[in-house]
């Protein structure tokens, strides 16, 4: 499999030169040459384990590491996982949830970025290479690059979040793992503080270079390809139905995007449910193919307090019947005015998609109803999910919902939901007294870059 930008100036890449370019050279995203048509496949992999679903998906898709060396891959990276079926399927009443959480740090995340983690290592170990990795986090995403990539000899990362402003468990998740090759920085400053010293550092060409700076963000295409996997596994857990929907608590589209190509792919999915919490950019765009940036709140599912979706673009090359100039020419509009549109008439496209949003009274009450009629308790990310999938669902079609996160790491949201329950997780409950290691800091390029590069791998 080869593998093109979006907009058309890098085409016939292998997977491993995908992996390390990450954001395509022109500003575009990665996506492959083509979408390999599994359906004749379907049944030769109905017994397979998660891991063995797993290289057989990547496998269409990469032809550049052997299998011998993926299924190593794949088998350290879910080898963390607190589950053995990886990704199992609870059924919850009327519908089925999808856990995703059961990874080291408890988050959908886990799932691509161990895996991508593994890969860069893969890659690097074999060219001799070296890579440092500077990310900035509100908390929440942060902890998850740091286990895909601790104790690596040749990845040294660095991550930027706001002093003060992570809740204690975020912090500690991050700042425990001891191993040499990790360096929090707490800044004292916002979020926005953080994202805008990052921008600075990687503006600075030379500096760059001479680091080989790198981002684990989402726009990596092997952490979409990573995604492929459970929503295959899911279907053979809910035993192969004709037909069934799925519903995914949204923020950047990589995930939903994950499913859209599982669908292309040939697995019987009738609608991809995109749900989103009060920051609805995508949920409107998919009811009037108007995509326009509009302000960011900060809500109770805050992994999904995002406008601008940085997988969007990828799922806009299909939309635009793979014409590199019209995603150029949309991306530019939308860049200069903070708005662009979509003919979805001439396209005819958006018959793959449902869109709604749950603002946090609804997604609140959502934890609270399935928690008394259930007894079972989902974070508020997966509530979002279910409130509009719920709401979407095609009437008996069987209703999957993807849960991103243990409700443990949203204490604060779960207690509102329920005044006086406080959920807990073992893992969480072990960080309790570790010892902690991070570096304080002004928002101040000068300082951070000093710090790297008396820290940086080179
Ligand atoms: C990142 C994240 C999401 C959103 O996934 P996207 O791929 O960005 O759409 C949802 N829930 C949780 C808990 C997340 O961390």
């Amino acid at each position: 499999m080869k593998y093109r930008s979006s907009r058309g100036g890098v085409s016939g890449l292998g997977f491993r030169d995908a992996v390390m370019m990450g954001l395509a050279t022109d500003g575009g995203l990665l996506i492959p040459h083509d979408i390999p048509d599994v359906r004749d496949k379907l049944v030769s992999w109905s017994s397979h384990s998660f891991q063995e679903l797993a290289i057989s998906i990547m496998a269409e898709y990469i032809d550049d590491i052997p299998v011998e060396d993926l299924t190593l891959l794949v088998t350290d990276s879910y080898a963390r996982f607190n589950h053995e079926k990886v990704t199992p399927l609870v059924p919850l009443g009327d519908f089925h949830l999808l856990e995703l959480f059961h990874g080291p740090t408890l988050a959908f995340k886990d799932i691509a970025l161990q895996f991508l983690g593994n890969v860069f290592e893969y890659i690097l170990d074999d060219q001799k290479g070296y890579l440092n990795i500077l990310g900035a986090t509100s908390g929440d995403t942060g902890s998850a690059a740091i286990e895909s990539v601790r104790g690596k000899s040749n990845i040294n990362i660095f991550i930027l979040f706001p002093e003060g402003r992570t809740s204690p468990v975020q912090e500690a998740q991050m700042t425990t793992v001891l191993d040499a090759n990790v360096f929090n920085i707490g800044v004292d400053g916002s979020f926005d503080d953080c994202q805008s010293l990052i921008k600075t550092i990687f503006s600075d060409l030379p500096f760059k270079q001479e680091y080989q700076l790198g981002a684990v963000n989402s726009v990596n295409w092997a952490r979409v390809l990573a995604q492929i996997v459970y929503y295959f596994f899911a279907w053979y857990e809910l035993g192969r139905p004709e037909t069934f929907d799925v519903s995914v608590p949204t923020g950047n589209f990589g995930d939903i995007f994950a499913g859209y190509l599982a669908k292309r792919m040939g697995l019987p999915i009738r609608k991809l449910i995109l749900a989103t919490n009060r920051n609805d950019i995508l949920a409107r765009f998919f009811h009037t193919g108007v995509y326009q940036r509009g302000e960011v709140y900060i809500s109770e599912s805050p992994a999904m307090d995002i406008q601008v979706s940085s997988n969007f673009e990828r799922y806009l090359y299909y939309a635009l019947d793979g014409s590199c100039e019209k995603v150029s020419e949309f991306m530019a509009g939308f860049l200069d005015e903070g708005v662009a549109r979509l003919d979805f008439n001439t396209s005819g496209f958006d018959e793959s998609f449902l869109a709604g949003s749950a603002d946090d009274e609804e997604t609140l009450k959502t934890i609270r109803n399935i928690y008394e009629e259930e007894n079972y308790l989902v974070d508020p990310h997966a509530a979002v999910g279910i409130s509009v999938g719920n709401r979407l669902r095609t009437p008996d079609v069987p209703l999957l919902c993807l849960s991103t996160a243990h409700p443990a790491k949203f204490e604060g949201a779960i207690n509102k939901a329920i005044p006086g329950l406080t959920p807990s997780h073992e893992s969480l409950e072990a960080l309790a007294g570790l010892p902690m290691r991070k570096e304080k800091m002004g928002a101040d390029v000068a300082q951070v870059k000093a710090f790297i590069g008396q820290h940086g791998l080179r």
